[in-house]
């Protein structure tokens, strides 16, 4: 996993910790484990109770389309701690355990079966589920959707030699699974609604080139189709597209997007829009209620617009960030977004995330396989594509943060350094 871990950059300086008091985490995910183990590192010695609705202590989800299926490794690698690192903590970790409400006023979260927790102070990191795929059909055996380990086991379950596979959204999720199922040999079709791949966060330019690597590796990527229904006798066995296309299916994947886990939330009186609507140090409009992770749609100070992150990174520094204002620091969160994905052999790191922009300079020879493409708004670069060259990311991340005025001949020149260019 990257070493992008707030934590161990800032030392445990003078916080206002208060050790009779109670914090709560809903959600048992990445910004979850991560939260909690934050408060400890910032000396908060109160309860800390995280309440979870999976089975599994809090893990990290980029695996589950990659080495989880690619290879026959177990889940344990993805857990941000192991189980008895809550214990040693002090830290009351209650999993298959789902909040059902929260009350805003005597300060306390209902479970669901019965039982209630006390909070002083409470952080949402609930993350988000997949958004169903609403075509006759979908119910199938054989239909998978990918958000947590158990989908992750019965998915490679199905990923063997010859069979046909087909993976519904050509988004990273989607084509990451698509790369691991070519990898143990599976025949592979990718339908995408768009014109392009990746349309919802990189340019079509982007776009096409995922297409042609995937074509390059055996995929079959249709894009600009439909899907209408899926068909099979109790089994997936087909999928029928818009214009009467069908493609065979031993099983199907869909991937096509996340819905934020925003309810427990807005029943609470909380403020939603998109996530859970927080301010610079993630509180929420409830005072004292806090929310991070995919969750939460916070102000980024650098992008000048607020946002929903659905990333590793968010996932992990936001948490850690608003876990230490909960502990008394009162420090705004502010980064520039950051966002890998890894499909065959090609590592593409994604900074930024720009509402707009009007054209793109690439950097080197995108047929060495090691390049950057920068995305320019006027002259400053408003976000970066660093396909196998994850080490420059930083002082891309740093030209987009600075929001220095930069030439399209000095980033095209390979003679010049990017650190260079960021002085
Ligand atoms: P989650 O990890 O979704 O955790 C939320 C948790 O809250 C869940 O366990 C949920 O069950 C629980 N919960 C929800 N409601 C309740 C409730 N009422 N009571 C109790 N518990 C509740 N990002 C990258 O940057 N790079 C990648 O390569 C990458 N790959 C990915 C691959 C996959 C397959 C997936 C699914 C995601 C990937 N991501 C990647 C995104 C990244 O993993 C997410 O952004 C991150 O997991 C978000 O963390 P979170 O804690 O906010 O939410």
């Amino acid at each position: 996993m990257p070493a992008v871990n707030r934590l161990h950059d800032k030392g445990n300086k003078g916080r206002i910790v208060a050790s009779d008091q109670t914090f709560v985490v809903v959600g048992g995910g990445h910004a979850g484990g991560r939260a909690a183990e934050a408060m400890r590192m910032a000396g908060f010695d109160g309860a800390i109770t995280v309440i979870g609705q999976e089975p599994y202590v809090p893990y990290e989800r980029p695996p589950l389309s990659k080495e989880l299926l690619a290879t026959d490794d177990g889940p344990e690698g993805c857990f941000v701690n192991t189980a008895e690192y809550y214990s040693d903590n002090k830290i009351d970790l209650r999993l298959d355990c789902t909040a059902r409400a929260i009350d805003t006023g005597s300060r306390h979260v209902t479970l669901e079966g019965g039982g209630t927790v006390s909070f002083d102070k409470l952080l949402l990191a609930t993350g988000g589920r997949v958004r169903p795929l609403e075509v006759p059909g979908a119910d199938l055996e054989g239909v998978h959707y990918l958000r947590g380990i158990d989908d992750s086991q019965a998915i490679r379950q199905e990923l063997t030699a010859n069979r046909s596979i087909v993976v519904i959204g050509g988004g990273f999720i989607g084509l990451e699974v698509a790369s691991s199922a070519r990898s143990r040999g599976c025949r592979v079709t990718v339908i995408e609604l768009q014109d392009v791949l990746l349309g919802r966060v990189t340019d079509p330019e982007i776009g096409r080139m995922y297409a042609e690597l995937h074509r390059g590796h055996g995929v079959e990527v249709l894009t600009g189709l439909s899907v209408e229904r899926l068909e099979g006798d109790g089994r997936v066995s087909q999928v029928v597209c818009a214009g009467g296309k069908t493609v065979n299916a031993d099983a199907v994947i869909v991937g096509i997007g996340i819905i934020p886990n925003v309810e427990l939330a807005a029943a609470a009186g909380i403020a939603t829009d998109n996530g859970i609507t927080v301010d610079q140090y993630g509180e929420t409009s409830a005072p004292g209620i806090y929310a991070a992770g995919d969750a939460a749609n916070h102000p980024n100070p650098i992008l000048g617009h607020r946002l929903r992150l659905e990333s590793w990174q968010n996932a992990q520094n936001q948490a850690i960030a608003v876990a230490r204002n909960m502990c008394g620091e009162q420090e705004p969160f502010a980064e520039v977004p950051w966002f890998w994905s890894d499909q065959y052999d090609v590592n593409l790191q994604i900074a930024g995330a720009p509402s707009s922009w009007d054209r793109l300079v690439t950097r080197g020879a995108p047929a060495s396989g090691k390049f950057m493409v920068f995305y320019m708004a006027g002259d400053r670069v408003v976000a970066a594509n660093a396909f196998n060259l994850g080490r420059d990311m930083r002082f891309a991340k740093k030209l987009i943060e600075s929001a220095r005025a930069v030439s399209d001949a000095d980033l095209m020149n390979e003679d010049m350094k990017l650190r260079d260019l960021t002085a």
